[in-house]
């Protein structure tokens, strides 16, 4: 038996060297350390062993069970690291590498224009209004003292979405919206999208206006181009020449639109100027009293200016483009350069 005992463990032995993967050593384990294993099934037999050797048998089929379990456990670990270790090399990453450049976007050049004039007009106190871009006829036309038959109501001129509702043309119904909620001083800007039937190289049916409305005690015509000649300075530098030339606007009384010299010529006239020397910059006047009226504003206790202007444009202006359509191509190779 003592003998069978030491064959069996050489075998087993032997058989462990030759077994190279997790599923050969689970069949060793159960062959001969299961409940029905080699050695398991030897040790049943420890009643027939003659009394003088079972005391050795007993000690030595001991020995060689922790053996062979000693020995499946060490090969099993070895399988694991070894393949763990080929692992590590297949997904090793080579830190030698030069890394990837993180591209980091940044705000469209509209958005930065229109922050940058917003920048500027809350350093005087102006505070940020938002309205509706779905508008009613009252608060795009009537309330601004466009009535019915007033040229700029042409469906030419407007989308309609039905009878009474147009996409907004103005940022101007912020103001009336503005004005019905709070009582003067009135400090604002309403900046935005609006909507106008054009386009070509400088009108898209989209675009952004910024309006800016001020109403107070005693504000004159005096206080609106001094706003207006400190905003363009902070925009184009403090040496640009500027001139007001009286324009009409339904909702101002007197009117003026502000030109600025050419940035494109320094005035000595180009295709951008029209050869006058000139670019038309932005609209203003004092508002008109019939606004005030309204909106309940005392006509007599309060007067205040408004000017409007479009964003893309300043940024057409300020960057040298010279089609407004390249805002909204989306190129990434134009919009990168901002
Ligand atoms: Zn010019």
């Amino acid at each position: 038996m003592i003998q069978e005992l030491k064959e069996l463990a050489q075998r087993a032995e032997t058989e462990l060297q030759g077994a190279h993967t997790e599923e050969a050593l689970n069949v060793l384990r159960t062959k001969y350390l299961g409940r029905k294993g080699l050695l398991t099934q030897m040790l049943r037999q420890l009643g027939s062993v003659s009394t003088t050797e079972r005391p050795l048998f007993g000690r030595l089929s001991n020995e060689i069970k922790e053996k062979i379990s000693a020995s499946l456990d060490a090969a099993l670990e070895r399988i694991k690291d070894s393949r763990r270790n080929e692992l590590l090399c297949r997904e090793a990453i080579d830190i030698t590498l030069p890394g990837r450049a993180v591209r980091i976007g940044h705000r469209h050049p509209v958005t930065q224009v229109m922050e940058e004039i917003c920048g500027i007009f809350s350093r005087l106190g102006f505070t940020v209004e938002e309205g509706p871009e779905i508008e009613t006829d009252y608060y795009n036309f009537e309330a601004l003292n466009i009535p019915k038959d007033h040229p700029a109501r042409d469906m030419q001129d407007t989308f309609y979405v039905e009878d009474n509702i147009v996409l907004r043309t103005h940022t101007s119904p912020v103001q009336i919206r503005t004005m019905e909620k709070m009582q003067p001083p009135v400090r604002i800007l309403s900046p935005g999208k609006v909507y106008r039937p054009d386009s070509d190289v400088s009108h898209t049916p989209m675009f952004h206006q910024i309006e800016g409305l001020l109403v107070d005690r005693g504000i004159t015509f005096g206080d609106l181009k001094g706003t207006l000649t400190f905003f363009l300075q902070e925009v184009f530098g403090a040496d640009i020449l500027l001139r007001f030339r009286p324009s009409f606007f339904p909702f101002t009384e007197p009117s003026a639109e502000v030109d600025i010299r050419c940035v494109m010529c320094g005035g000595e006239g180009c295709r951008v100027c029209g050869q006058s020397g000139w670019l038309e910059i932005l609209g203003s006047g004092m508002v008109d009293p019939a606004v005030f009226a309204n909106v309940g504003y005392d006509p007599e206790g309060y007067s205040g200016f408004a000017f409007g202007l479009g964003v893309e444009r300043i940024a057409m202006l300020k960057y040298g483009i010279s089609d407004i359509r390249l805002f909204f191509d989306n190129d990434v190779r134009f919009l990168e350069q901002f």
